[in-house]
């Protein structure tokens, strides 16, 4: 194998989808992926996936362990002011909902599928370099089991994540780059015990945000906003369940389930953005060109839809010979990525204590949350953003 239709680096869920839409296509493509299987599939992050990214998974084939086991979530509820306030996705937004279904899950359902009827996926093959992105016929160069190959592409995908090496086969001066970081990070747990409440919990807090979602019936999944550089042990498990239940707590009689914790990690957060998402034969999805506080929950749906774009595109090329959907590739999901960013900043600077915030700025956060319980217009609006978005 030295030559492919599109060379996908990184087999995360951009990677693995892309694979899994250009093979539907008929498109020929190579996924090179550095990790090992199992790494890639206990990689701990996103769970919450939007109506459009479920309908993709469908339609893609990968989508029968997600209608069995995955948990479909009509709503947020949203606590400030020891007061809680539920948003209910579907009247806001004509029926749109989301589902509970971890990325490991997604992924390993995508993996399975690729290795009984899909294109090659290597794993262990790191990607060193991508050489010629301005030329008719790219080439990865990359490591796989101890020996120096080359794959020669038509097109080459970086989905290689935020740290990825796509990026740097573009010159400097050609993308502009946007970005924001924030001064606090997560402190996510998993935890062996049942979630206290049907649907997810957001907190705003004077001890700063807190998160209750799940991975399942049986696994809890929680985050607490902590000071960037703040080391997991520190917090002890009792000191961990003591904030989150200080920062849940409402005038009512809910009550926060506790149990063993079996992970604990630090998130840094980090709003950017690259554009364009596309120079000469190399194009970037996922992460690699856009990363999003996962406030908002879009990380692992903006990457979903970026791929869901680019199939389209190479759709066409190879029934056509068009390159209009190519061409328009970057602009069209630039549209939609300024969106999520914009949502996913909001949420974050709604819901988190700066800890340079003034007591005026604390006020107009809780004015904000105010708004969204009392203007169903206010609510739609955040509705529509978290579970409504669709793909263009
Ligand atoms: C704690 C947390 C919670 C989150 N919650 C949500 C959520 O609720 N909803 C949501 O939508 N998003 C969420 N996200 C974001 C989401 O996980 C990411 O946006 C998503 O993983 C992006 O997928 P990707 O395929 O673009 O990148 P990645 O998942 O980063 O995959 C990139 C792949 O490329 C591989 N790679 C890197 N370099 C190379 C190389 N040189 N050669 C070969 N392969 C390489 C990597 O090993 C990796 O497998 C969350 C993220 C975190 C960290």
């Amino acid at each position: 194998m030295d030559h492919t239709t599109v060379g996908i680096i990184g087999g995360g869920p951009a990677g693995l989808l892309l694979a899994r839409l250009l093979h539907n296509a008929g498109v020929d493509c190579v996924v090179l992926e550095s990790r090992d299987r199992t790494y890639v599939e206990q990689r701990q992050r996103a769970g919450i996936l939007e109506q459009s990214t479920v309908d993709v998974l469908r339609e893609s084939g990968a989508g029968e362990r997600l209608d069995r086991e995955g948990m479909v979530h009509d709503g947020i509820e949203l606590r400030w002011d020891r007061q809680a306030h539920r948003i209910d996705f579907p009247s806001l937004t004509g029926g749109r909902r989301v589902w509970v279904y971890a990325q490991t899950e997604v992924v390993k359902d995508l993996i399975a599928l690729q290795m009984t009827d899909g294109a090659p996926l290597l794993f262990e093959a790191r990607v060193n370099a991508v050489v010629g992105a301005d030329t008719d016929r790219p080439v990865i160069h990359y490591t796989h089991q101890g020996r120096d190959k080359t794959l020669d592409c038509d097109y080459v995908v970086g989905c290689d994540g935020f740290h990825g090496v796509t990026r740097s086969a573009v010159p400097d001066g050609v993308m502009r780059t946007f970005e924001r970081v924030y001064p606090y990070s997560w402190l996510g747990i998993l935890a062996d015990v049942p979630p206290s409440c049907d649907e997810l919990i957001y907190a705003h807090s004077p001890r700063g945000f807190a998160l209750h979602s799940m991975r399942s019936t049986t696994v809890g999944r929680l985050y607490l906003q902590v000071p960037n550089g703040t080391d997991p042990a520190d917090w002890s498990d009792e000191r961990i369940w003591d904030e989150l239940a200080a920062r849940f707590a409402t005038d009512g009689d809910w009550r926060l389930e506790r149990g063993p914790i079996t992970s604990k990690a630090v998130l840094p957060m980090r709003s950017f953005v690259t554009e364009p998402m596309r120079w000469g034969r190399v194009l970037l999805a996922g992460d690699a060109a856009h990363i999003v506080p996962p406030t908002g929950a879009k990380g692992l749906n903006l990457a979903v839809s970026d791929v869901v774009v680019l199939a389209r595109a190479f759709a066409r090329l190879k029934d056509s010979g068009s390159t209009e959907l190519l061409d328009a590739y970057s602009d069209t999901c630039l549209r939609r990525v300024w969106r999520a960013e914009h949502f996913s900043y909001f949420m974050t600077t709604t819901l988190h204590t700066d800890p340079e915030q003034s007591t005026f700025e604390t006020r107009l956060q809780t004015s904000q949350l105010d708004r969204i319980a009392a203007s169903p217009h206010a609510a739609a609006e955040l509705a529509g953003n978290y579970a409504g978005l669709t793909i263009e």
